[in-house]
Order: structure tokens, then C-alpha cells, then sequence
């Protein structure tokens, strides 16, 4: 099973991309309100609808969709500052949509949507920086509507608005930080549980393979090949496929080790695993059996096609020169059996065995098979 690590790189990128998402269905949903309430304003604002017109379904859409559109084209070309423009071009959209209709002001609403959106960005300080923001247009707009205001009635009006949506913006910033510190905590939490998942995968998964794998060569270990056999025994007595099993065994192996010593024996003996790995196909089973000795399990191709595809290895493998053997060869011997309808894998080994031992009575060297005898 795979498991996906969050990548704090990629997420921070995917909360930009998901506030630009929540701004264009700002933008959007303005356009779709403008034209909801068209009928409306234009029966409330008949003497002065040109002025209505031009602002609300003018100059706002037009602003708007300039301000999303540079910031889009910004955030492409400056991502490193993706954060800081988003919370401007979220509160530059808010400010035109309250300016697009004063006399609505709830619509001063509209300033809660950079807060609300910086939760994206994953971080507590921009849920702030988007809140100082906004608390900087709302007083701006206050001011403006002070200066412009006439009585004292008008300003006072002004300023319990002004009050009432700095409350509402320091409610929303501390409950958007609540939100994104519980959020934090929680993506905190499961990355710590999943990479102790992962690695109690791997820690799994590699004991499995050493149980299953010889240490010195990495090939499969005679558990892994016994478990294997009696498999592709199956397989070849339901499919009625050949199965040949070769046993390989490194001639005067003993003399080698006596002569050089065990950690040359022993590097021979990775050599020629990989040797006999490198000649195998894809569908063939190679195991090391025991000391010197390899088992492999060849399906689906003929008795013959089998017989020459050992007597290839044993041939290159004969004609390897190893410095560590002063210039000589570690040749191998060969037994081969094929497989006989409804026979063991202990039978069937038994004949591999036997021709194996036949090989090194005759000469080494040399590969002997059951139903056929090439000699090397
Ligand atoms: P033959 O040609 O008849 O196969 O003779 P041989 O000397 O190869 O066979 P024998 O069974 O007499 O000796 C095998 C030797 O392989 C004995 C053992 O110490 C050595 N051997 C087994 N496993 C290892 C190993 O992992 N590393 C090394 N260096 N030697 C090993
Ligand atoms: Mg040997
Ligand atoms: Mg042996």
C-alpha cells in the first residue's frame, strides 16, 4: 500500500490555489448577486440608476475581475509572496464590493473573506495579517463615511457600525486561528502515526525479505525455494507446462577456500550467483541451496531449451578468470531433471541431485541431465 507523506511544500501551494478558487466564486457570486438584484435596484434607484449602473455593474465587475486576474498573473510569476497577495487581492476585492453598493452594509461582510481564506495558507500569522488588513479597510471606509457625514447622528451611526464590524472581524480571526491550530495539530498528529506507519512497513518488510533471502549472495534462501517449488509444481501439473530444476554446484569449492581462503571462497561465490542470476529469464527461480550449491526452477520452455540454457552458464562461468584465483577458474557442475506429471519436488530434486552427482563422478565441469547427457 502506498502512503502519501504530506508534503508541506505542495500543500502550502494547494491552499493558494484553493483561496484563488474562493475568490473567483466571490467574483462570481457578486456578478450573480448584481444581476439578482437588478430588477430591485433599478425600481429603488430609478432616478439615479445611471450612477448605480455604471458603479455596481460597470466598475465593480470590472475592477474585480482586473484585480483576480493581476493577482492570478502575480502569484504565477512572485509564489514565493503567494500568501501576502492573496490576503490584499481578497481584501481589494471586499472594499469594491462594499464600494460597488454603500447603502448595503451588511455587505461589509465581504471583509471577513481574505480571514477566512488565509486559513488556507496554514499559518497563524497570516490569519492575523488577513484580520489587521481588513480591520484597516473597515476603518478606512469609516473614516470616509465620517468625513463625508453631516450631523453627529450620521457619524455616531458610523462609528457603532464601525464597532460592531471590528467585533465581528476579531471574532472571525480567532475563530479561524482556533480552526487552523486544531487543523495543525491534527495534520501534526497523523504525520507522526503515518510515518511510524511507513516504518513499521519497511522494518516488515525488509525482516521479511531477510528471512526469505541468503544473506551473502541476496539470493532466495532454500525456505523461500522449497516454498517456490512446490508453486510452480502446481501451476505446471494444472497447466500441464514443462518445469525443469537444475541443481548447480561449484566443482573442488573446498580446494578454493583451503587455497585462498574464505572471504576469497566467499566472493567466488557471489560472483557466480550473479553469474547464473545475470543468464536466467525473467520466469526462471534462482536459490541458493546450501554452501556451494544453487537450485533453479525453470517453467514453460523444452526439455532441450532448458538443457542448453544450463549449459551456457556452466560455459561462461567456465571461462571466467578470477584475479583472486591467480588467473584461475571456478568452474560448476550441473544436474538436471525435468518435471514428470504428479511427481514430489522431493523426487524431483532427488533426480536433479543425482545427475549432479553423476557430473562431478565423470569428470566436472560438465552438466548431466536425466533424460539427455551433454557433456562439458
Ligand atoms: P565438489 O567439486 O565435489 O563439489 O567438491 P567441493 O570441494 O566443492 O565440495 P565439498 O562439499 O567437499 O566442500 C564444499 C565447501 O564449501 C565446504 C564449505 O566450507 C564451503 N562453504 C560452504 N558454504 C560456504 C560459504 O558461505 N563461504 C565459503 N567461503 N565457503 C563455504
Ligand atoms: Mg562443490
Ligand atoms: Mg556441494
Amino acid at each position: 500500500m502506498a502512503v502519501a507523506l504530506p508534503d508541506d511544500v505542495r500543500e502550502f501551494r494547494n491552499g493558494a490555489q484553493r483561496a484563488v478558487q474562493i475568490h473567483r466564486l466571490f467574483v462570481a457570486l457578486f456578478l450573480a448577486g448584481d444581476l439578482l438584484f437588478l430588477p430591485g435596484e433599478w425600481w429603488l434607484h430609478r432616478a439615479h440608476l445611471l450612477p448605480l449602473a455604471l458603479r455596481a455593474w460597470v466598475f465593480a465587475p470590472l475592477a474585480m475581475v482586473c484585480i483576480q486576474g493581476a493577482a492570478e498573473w502575480a502569484l504565477r510569476k512572485y509564489p514565493e509572496s503567494r500568501e501576502n497577495m492573496l490576503i490584499a487581492s481578497g481584501t481589494l476585492l471586499a472594499l469594491v464590493a462594499i464600494a460597488a453598493y454603500p447603502g448595503a452594509d451588511s455587505l461589509r461582510a465581504a471583509l471577513l473573506l481574505p480571514v477566512v481564506t488565509s486559513i488556507l495558507h496554514l499559518r497563524v500569522e497570516k490569519v492575523w495579517l488577513a484580520g489587521a488588513a481588513a480591520f484597516a479597510a473597515e476603518l478606512t471606509l469609516t473614516l470616509l463615511q465620517v468625513s463625508s457625514s453631516g450631523n453627529a447622528k450620521a457619524i455616531l451611526a458610523s462609528l457603532s457600525q464601525w464597532a460592531i464590524w471590528s467585533l465581528v472581524l476579531l471574532w472571525t480571526a480567532s475563530a479561524s486561528h482556533i480552526v487552523l491550530r486544531f487543523g495543525l495539530r491534527i495534520w501534526d498528529e497523523l504525520r507522526v502515526q503515518t510515518r511510524a506507519q511507513t516504518e513499521l512497513w519497511v522494518r516488515q518488510i525488509l525482516s521479511e525479505k531477510e528471512a526469505k533471502t541468503d544473506a551473502l549472495t541476496g539470493l532466495y534462501n532454500r525456505k523461500s525455494f522449497d516454498e517456490y517449488l512446490s508453486f510452480a509444481l502446481q501451476i505446471s501439473d494444472g497447466t500441464n507446462t514443462p518445469l525443469h530444476l537444475a541443481v548447480i554446484d561449484i566443482d573442488n569449492f573446498k580446494q578454493i577456500n583451503d587455497h585462498y581462503g574464505h572471504l576469497v571462497g566467499d566472493e567466488i561465490l557471489r560472483r557466480t550467483a550473479h553469474a547464473i542470476q545475470q543468464h536466467l529469464a525473467a520466469g526462471d527461480f534462482l536459490a541458493r541451496y546450501g554452501g556451494e550449491e544453487f537450485a533453479v526452477i525453470i517453467p514453460e520452455i523444452t526439455h532441450e531449451q532448458a538443457v542448453q540454457n544450463m549449459e551456457k552458464i556452466r560455459e561462461y562461468i567456465a571461462n571466467v578468470h578470477h584475479v583472486e584465483l591467480d588467473g584461475n577458474r571456478a568452474t560448476v557442475s550441473i544436474g538436471l531433471s525435468t518435471h514428470r506429471p504428479g511427481e514430489t519436488g522431493e523426487e524431483l530434486f532427488e533426480r536433479a541431485d543425482q545427475c549432479l552427482y553423476r557430473a562431478k563422478q565423470t569428470g566436472k565441469n560438465k552438466i548431466v541431465a536425466w533424460e539427455s547427457a551433454v557433456s562439458g
